[in-house]
């Protein structure tokens, strides 16, 4: 089962969810370029951050 995750939804994920969709969430983070300003989420696209900063 490979449920692709929704673009933007970083920040609202569960814990079942960072189960779920584990690659795909070691591809979003390893190379992170922001950072959430309100969840301390990270990733290499703003768009999947809901108050991204560059870092
Ligand atoms: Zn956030």
């Amino acid at each position: 089962m490979s449920k692709k995750l929704k673009s933007g939804s970083l920040c609202k994920l569960g814990k079942c969810d960072i189960k779920d969709h584990w690659k795909e969430l070691v591809e979003i983070t390893q190379k992170s370029c922001f950072l959430c300003t309100k969840c301390a989420r990270s990733a290499n696209d703003k768009k999947r951050l809901c108050k991204p900063a560059a870092i």
